[in-house]
C-alpha cells in the first residue's frame, strides 16, 4: 500500500525540522523521517552557544528536542524510518520515496535534509573521547579549549580554517598534515604558516589520543622517520572532510564531486521540479545549525510556492 502525502522531508536535523515547521504552518501536511541519527550532528554535541536567542547556550541533544516538539505541535507527521531509495519524476510528477526497503511514499514535493556526516580517523581511542575533548567543528567546540593546547588533524582548506580559528582563541594549535604538503588553497596555507601559534607537523600520522575520561595528549609518528612524540593537549580535532548523505540521489540529482547536491542559484531548487534540498546536503561552505535552519526555511517556502503555482496551472 503507498500513502499520498502533499510534502515529504527527508532528514531531522535543524534544516529539516525548521522546513517542517514552516511547511505545516503553510497547511502542507509535512511527513518527516528521521532518518539513522534522529536529531543529526548536533545530538552528538554537547553546549551550542552560536545558536541566536539562547543567551546562557543550550546543550545539542535538548535543543534538538525543542526543534522536534515545535514541529510536532505545529502538525508534522514525523517518523522514525529510513528512505532508503527514491524515485523522482524528471516532469515533476508525483514523486517516490521507499523507506526502510519497504514502505511505499508518493509525494507531490521532496524536501531533502539529510545532512553530512564527519569523516573521523577511526581509531578507538578518538571514538572513546568523542565529546570529551575530540571533536569535528572547532566553530562548535573550540571555545571550550582557550587558553589551552589543541591539535587539528587535516591538510584541507576545513583544517587550515579551523585551525586559524583555533590560533585566535587557543594559546598553540598543533596542525597534523599526514603528507609533506597540504591540500588546502595557497591563501590559507600561507595563513597557518604564517601564524605564530600553529605549528605544523608534516608527515605526521595520528597513533592515539591520550587520556582515561578527557584528552590529555595525543601520541603522534613522523611516517617519514619513524619517531614517535607524546603531545600534552586539552582538545584534538579531526578536519579531515565530511561526507554528505547523498547517495541515493545519485541517479537523479547534480552533485559536485563529493556528492554535495547542487542548487539553482538564490533557491533551493535542484534540476526536478518539486525536489529541494537544504542544510549540510548542499552546503560544504558554512555548515553551522543556523545556515542550515536557514535553508530549510527557504525550502519549505520554495515548495510552497511550487505547489501554488501548480494548483493554478502555472
Ligand atoms: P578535503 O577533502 O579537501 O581535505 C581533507 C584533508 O584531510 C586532506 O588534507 C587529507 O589529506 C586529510 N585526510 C583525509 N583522510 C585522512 C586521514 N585518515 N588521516 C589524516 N588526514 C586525512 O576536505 P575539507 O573539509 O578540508 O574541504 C572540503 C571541500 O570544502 C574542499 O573542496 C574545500 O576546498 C572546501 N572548503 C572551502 C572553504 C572555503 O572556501 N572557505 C572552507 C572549507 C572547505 P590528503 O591531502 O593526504 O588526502
Amino acid at each position: 500500500m503507498s500513502e499520498h502525502v502533499e510534502c515529504l522531508i527527508i532528514g531531522s536535523g535543524p534544516a529539516g525540522y525548521t522546513a517542517a515547521i514552516y511547511a505545516a504552518r503553510a497547511d502542507m501536511k509535512p511527513v518527516l523521517y528521521e532518518g539513522l541519527q534522529p536529531g543529526g550532528q548536533l545530538t552528538i554535541t554537547t553546549d551550542v552557544e552560536n545558536y541566536p536567542g539562547f543567551p546562557d547556550g543550550i546543550m545539542g541533544p535538548e535543543m534538538m528536542d525543542n526543534f522536534k516538539k515545535q514541529a510536532s505541535r505545529l502538525g508534522t507527521d514525523i517518523r522514525f524510518g529510513m528512505v532508503t531509495s527514491v524515485e523522482f519524476d524528471r516532469n515533476g510528477g508525483t514523486h517516490k520515496a521507499i523507506v526502510d526497503g519497504t514502505k511505499e511514499i508518493l509525494a507531490e514535493t521532496v524536501i531533502i535534509a539529510t545532512g553530512a556526516s564527519a569523516k573521523w580517523l577511526n581509531l578507538p581511542s578518538e571514538q572513546r573521547l568523542n565529546g570529551s575533548g575530540v571533536s569535528a567543528c572547532a566553530v562548535c567546540d573550540g571555545f571550550f579549549y582557550r587558553g589551552s593546547d589543541v591539535a587539528i588533524v587535516g591538510g584541507g582548506d576545513t583544517a587550515a580554517e579551523e585551525a586559524s580559528y583555533l590560533s585566535k582563541i587557543c594559546s598553540k594549535v598543533y596542525m597534523i598534515v599526514r603528507k609533506d604538503h597540504m591540500r588546502a588553497s595557497k591563501a590559507m596555507q600561507h595563513r597557518v604558516e604564517n601564524t605564530p601559534n600553529i605549528e605544523i607537523l608534516w608527515n605526521t600520522e595520528t597513533e592515539e589520543v591520550l587520556g582515561e575520561h578527557a584528552v590529555e595528549a595525543v601520541r603522534v609518528v613522523n611516517t617519514q622517520s619513524g619517531e614517535k612524540r607524546e603531545i600534552p593537549i586539552k582538545g584534538f580535532f579531526v578536519a579531515i572532510g565530511h561526507k554528505p548523505n547523498t547517495d541515493i540521489f545519485r541517479d537523479y540529482l547534480a552533485m559536485d564531486e563529493q556528492g554535495y547536491l547542487i542548487t539553482k542559484p538564490d533557491s533551493t531548487r535542484t534540476d526536478i521540479p518539486g525536489v529541494f534540498v537544504c542544510g549540510d546536503a548542499q552546503d560544504k561552505v558554512y555548515r553551522q545549525a543556523v545556515t542550515a535552519a536557514g535553508t530549510g526555511c527557504m525550502a519549505a517556502l520554495d515548495a510552497e510556492r511550487y505547489l501554488s503555482a501548480k494548483a493554478v496551472g502555472m
